[in-house]
């Protein structure tokens, strides 16, 4: 097996903008046949998705991680090829080293070690891969992956998102806010600018419906999640001339709800709002993500403790950030957590994994996978 800069570099040098994997899973294929995984690879819709067994006996462990990354934004922002893996002051640059491209590498050779020297372990190892988290076709990753396992349940589960803040270890991620995005359209009467007594200018009420919006007290802040909190998006007309007045106007924003605020409660506090100030209006929802939390975590206990022994840090939990494919895997499974490198590069330019934390990384997974399959 090569090293694990190796691999990481290969697969940063994967151009694979979600919702495409390039080569990765094949890339990955290669180290995982040798240790005696079943493959399972499937293409839906444009995403990719394998699917790695390398038995079905209980408890099983899965890995869930994702090979498509973020696109690379302006290029002049980086200080190299976002694509070509630059290794530098102790760190690997590319698109992807942290989010997770690094992580699902730590993730292999902690495989590798633990079958080398315990090839008799109890239970079972599964490795959930897609090329679909990033984007919008995130319903044709992991949830298809979920319909073809072998099994009804997953006993322990890893998400290998970079959740760390400042040290490798600091922060654990047990759960998720939910996402709900609305596209609302306020329609009035369009006309000429010079004739305003035939027009109703939708632009006029929209100061008021933003400052009501953002008004609306949606919930307290509890221990375990932060408040629901709603941001606009984008505000716009259809209107290219300056002496018209517009038919309508365009009000995008998007919700991370916490679950003591139920969906249905959301949507009547902002139909409300906007019936006080528009009869002519429609309102579209889209629910990207559910909230989760996994309460009670066994994994997280596990997961503390060999922290604590390797890096001497106390992890603390937290649910903070996007969503993420931990949604998806909370009716399957009880112990689910997100642990990774450091997130603070993530999505930006000059995108960096610390090749010291890949190392000790690769160690906390190889300890954890000990406390849950011996
Ligand atoms: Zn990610």
């Amino acid at each position: 097996m090569t090293s694990k800069i190796n691999l990481l570099s290969n697969l940063i040098k994967c151009k694979s903008v979600t919702p495409t994997d390039q080569e990765c899973q094949n890339i990955i294929t290669k180290y995982l046949v040798p240790l005696n995984f079943e493959i399972n690879s499937f293409q839906q819709g444009n995403v990719s998705n394998l699917l790695a067994i390398n038995s079905i006996s209980k408890p099983v462990f899965a890995f869930i991680g994702h090979t498509d990354v973020v696109e690379a934004g302006p290029l002049h922002k980086w200080d190299n090829d976002p694509f070509i893996p630059l290794i530098k002051d102790g760190y690997i640059y590319g698109r992807g080293a942290a989010d997770m491209k690094g992580n699902l590498t730590a993730f292999i050779f902690a495989v590798k070690k633990f079958l080398d020297k315990h090839p008799k372990h109890r239970g079972s190892i599964s490795i959930l891969l897609t090329s679909g988290e990033e984007g919008n076709e995130c319903h044709n990753g992991l949830p298809e992956i979920i319909k073809n396992l072998p099994f009804n349940e997953i006993d322990y589960c890893l998400v290998g998102e970079p959740t760390s803040e400042s040290h490798l270890g600091d922060t654990i991620k047990v759960g998720r806010r939910g996402s709900l995005s609305i596209n609302l359209e306020i329609k009035g009467q369009g006309g000429h600018i010079a004739y305003p007594e035939y027009c109703n200018n939708p632009i006029d009420i929209i100061p008021n419906i933003i400052k009501h919006i953002l008004l609306i007290d949606w919930d307290d802040q509890d221990n375990i999640f932060d408040k629901t909190n709603l941001e606009f998006t984008n505000i716009y007309t259809l209107n290219n001339s300056g002496n018209m007045i517009p038919d309508s106007i365009f009000l995008d924003f998007n919700l991370r709800f916490n679950p003591n605020t139920p969906i249905e409660k959301i949507k009547n506090l902002i139909n409300n709002t906007i019936k006080e100030h528009s009869t002519d209006f429609t309102i579209k929802w889209t629910i990207f993500g559910k909230p989760y939390l996994s309460k009670q975590n066994k994994l997280f206990s596990i997961t503390s403790k060999v922290i604590k022994d390797i890096t001497k840090l106390t992890p603390k939990s937290s649910t903070t950030g996007g969503t993420s494919d931990g949604r998806y895997i909370a009716n399957i499974c009880k112990n689910i957590i997100e642990f990774g490198c450091l997130n603070t590069t993530i999505h930006k330019p000059n995108e960096k994994i610390n090749i010291s934390d890949l190392d000790t990384l690769t160690l906390i997974y190889y300890r954890i996978l000990e406390e849950t399959l011996l």
